[in-house]
């Protein structure tokens, strides 16, 4: 007698309510195993997602088609991981099925059964294990949150100033897991793929290269399968990733690490728009692992909830090695001494067009003279950011987006950032034929030309001239130039490196001791209200990437050059109060009712025209009036997104609040249904996104 079993499977976007399809299967199938299975005319990959049935009668009406074929060489996905993925389908919104089959690698669904089971049986090629290293001698600071981490439950907040050795911490978090376990598992994330070379390194080292697997998008399908099943066999002990590896399948974990949780990486940006952060914690509740989140800035979100004791805070105030110059108050969160000196330049105070100013050029210089490093940071790239006719009204708009087109002068191209439309700069103003166009603004491009002018005449100590290097995502956009450009500046072979704030990010540069922002006032005065957050947290990371040799940490500094130099904000980062700061902003959030005091979604619409994106937008709104929770949201009106037109689509957006995330949670879910039948000539796509970043 055959059974039914309830199969998930990769449906459109918008099916949640659907669920899982029925299917046919002589034998009967555990939940979490992966089958292959006819839908429509494809055949697709799935996952059984309720333990079958025996097939009483069959409903003459409903077509249930067999099983095709039953992965059973691969083990069933574990109810924990079934659970996430449920959380996560509900919770932000999206089917089941595209959540479940986005965490599982494309080649189990696209090879044959045989060469999967070539794939399986084929040993893991051993690879080369160097003698493993033994870590240093732990700080007592360290000491401390490793005792923390392994006598309560978490989850915790390692809010360690940068340098500090979190790192180190977490290495000895997964070796002391793994004494107590040699088969547990641990998940380490990081923001950005940029980063995982570097941590990859430091872990192989300790653990051996046996031990550790990547895992993220720029990965080819065949790596992906290959740690995806290293992983999901037990076989890896450590999972190394970027947001996507929050699903990757470890039948043993024990630990996840959040590295940097701050940064807004971790929050996925289109399809299921789900935070990898806030998924990590629940993670660890369901598979009963402990979750280390760890940050020099925390997110507010985290912040606050280590001030109301949900996630348990651990404070390492003071840099490896330099703990005796350190004067930072550890229990109030902010520190200082033997973190660079931050020096304001109050740009009122400078001629007009004033790029760098003289006091920030005699400090790059007298760095250059001792043959030591500068980062210089402004976050724009190419060389302008506008051209402009001189005679006319005339600027470089994009014909399709509400953008203009950066002038990149090493190719002479107008590039739209947001489109990619690219053309070469006309010789002449396409409207009155002025020939005098010029650029606007300033872009890393121009910078690092500008830089070199002024620096032209100063030497190294060993007489040679300067060495200017860019790093940003123009410099960076061919395989391995990244990884080329950091060799360059860890070998010393680079004295100052200009770029945008990707330089900025986790790099453990030795040699640096001035770090420069050239120009961050615009997030004093954006409109969204965590750009002072996102900015606090750059500069404080930037401040991070200069004097990490205790040698050199004395004479490092953080220069910003602002029109601004009195704003609370850089009070707050001349002491270092991350602490100081956070509290203000959250003030400021309470009072307004945001984030993480208020819960907050936005329903995106897409159209032809931005009369029709508006106009669903606002049958949707209107149709919820009488939904469960309404009463307890607050919907906003339709508005267009801040860059309304991007490659001929035009987008808006409506903002709904509400001061319970449960009552928020029920409200969409019955929206879900009234989103689906709302209709609107000229709608391309909606989407929901839930916990915005971008407002
Ligand atoms: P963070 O992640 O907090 O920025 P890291 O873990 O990268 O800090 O540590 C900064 C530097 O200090 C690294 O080069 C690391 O190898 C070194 N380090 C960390 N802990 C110790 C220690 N206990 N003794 C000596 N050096 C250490
Ligand atoms: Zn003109
Ligand atoms: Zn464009």
């Amino acid at each position: 007698m055959p059974h039914r079993v309830a199969v998930v499977v990769p449906t459109p976007a918008h099916s949640s309510i659907a669920g899982p399809l029925s299917y046919l299967s002589e034998l009967p199938l555990v939940a979490g195993t992966l089958v292959r299975v006819p839908l429509g005319r494809r055949e697709v990959l799935g996952v059984v997602w309720d333990a079958s049935s025996t097939v009483e009668e069959r409903d003459a009406a409903v077509q249930e088609r067999p099983v095709t074929s039953c992965l059973d060489a691969v083990a069933p996905m574990s109810s924990p991981w079934r659970q996430l993925v449920t959380f996560s389908s509900n919770y932000y919104q999206r089917s089941l099925g595209e959540v479940a089959l986005a965490g599982l690698p494309p080649q189990l669904r696209d090879l044959t059964l045989e060469q999967l089971a070539r794939r399986l049986k084929r040993p893991a090629a051993a690879p080369r294990e160097l003698p493993k290293q033994r870590g240093p001698q732990l700080t007592g600071e360290q000491l401390e949150a490793l005792a923390q981490i392994e006598a309560a439950a978490g989850p915790f907040l390692l809010f360690g100033a940068t340098g500090s050795g979190k790192t180190e911490v977490y290495l000895r978090a997964v070796e002391r897991m793994l004494e107590r376990d040699a088969q547990s598992q641990a998940l380490v994330m990081v923001p950005e793929i940029n980063l995982t070379p570097q941590l990859q390194e430091r872990f192989i080292a300790r653990f051996g290269a046996g031990s550790v697997v990547a895992m993220n998008s720029g990965m080819t399908p065949a790596q992906r399968l290959k740690s995806w099943l290293a992983a999901h066999s037990g076989a890896a002990r450590i999972v190394l990733g970027t947001r996507m590896a929050v699903f990757a399948s470890l039948p043993r974990l024990r630990l996840i690490v959040v590295d940097e949780e701050h940064d807004p990486s971790y929050k996925q940006q289109e399809g299921a728009r789900y935070s990898a952060r806030d998924l990590a914690v629940l993670r660890g509740k369901l598979e009963q692992a402990k979750v280390v989140l760890g940050s020099a800035t925390p997110s507010l979100e985290s912040w606050q909830a280590s001030e109301k004791g949900r996630y348990r805070r651990l404070v390492m105030a003071s840099r490896v090695g330099q703990t005796g110059a350190c004067t930072g108050t550890g229990a109030r969160g902010s520190t200082a001494g033997a973190f660079p000196a931050v020096r304001l330049v109050d740009m009122n105070l400078q001629p007009k067009q004033t790029v760098f100013s003289p006091q920030l050029l005699a400090a790059i210089q007298q760095r250059i003279e001792r043959g030591e490093q500068s980062l210089i940071f402004l976050n724009r790239r190419g060389y302008a950011p506008v051209l402009a006719c001189t005679a006319c009204d005339w600027k470089s708009e994009c014909p399709h987006c509400t953008a203009f087109r950066v002038f990149h002068k090493i190719d002479r191209t107008l590039r739209c950032h947001h489109c990619g439309y690219t053309e070469r700069v006309p010789r002449a103003c396409p409207v009155c034929g002025n020939v005098d166009i010029a650029p606007v603004g300033r872009g890393t491009e121009q910078l690092e030309e500008q830089l070199a002018a002024l620096l032209a005449d100063v030497k190294l100590p060993d007489g040679q001239p300067v060495r200017i290097a860019r790093m940003d995502a123009d410099s960076t956009r061919l395989k391995g130039a990244l990884e080329q450009q950091l060799a360059r500046m860890h070998a010393g072979d680079v004295d100052v490196l200009v770029g945008t704030q990707m330089v900025t990010k986790g790099h453990d540069f030795r040699r640096i001791t001035l770090v420069a922002a050239l120009n961050p006032d615009a997030a004093l005065f954006s409109s969204d209200f965590r750009a002072p957050e996102r900015l606090f947290s750059l500069l404080l990371q930037a401040a991070g990437r200069a004097g990490r040799e205790q040698a050199r940490a004395g004479a490092s500094e953080m220069w910003v050059q602002t029109w601004h130099p009195h704003h609370p904000l850089f009070t707050a980062l001349q002491r270092y109060d991350y602490a100081g700061f956070a509290a203000q902003q959250l003030k400021e959030r309470e009072q307004a009712g945001m984030p993480p005091f208020g819960s907050q979604a936005l329903l995106r619409a897409e159209a032809r025209s931005q009369e029709a994106a508006q106009a669903f937008l606002r049958a949707a709104a209107a149709a919820a009036t009488d939904l469960e929770g309404a009463d307890r949201v607050t919907l906003y009106s339709a508005v267009p997104m801040t860059i309304q037109r991007v490659a001929n689509v035009e987008r808006a957006q409506l903002l709904v609040e509400s001061s319970s995330r449960s009552a928020l949670q029920r409200f969409l879910a019955g929206w879900q249904p009234v989103l689906q039948a709302t209709r609107e000539k000229g709608l391309i796509r909606w989407a929901v996104d839930v916990d915005p970043l971008a407002i």
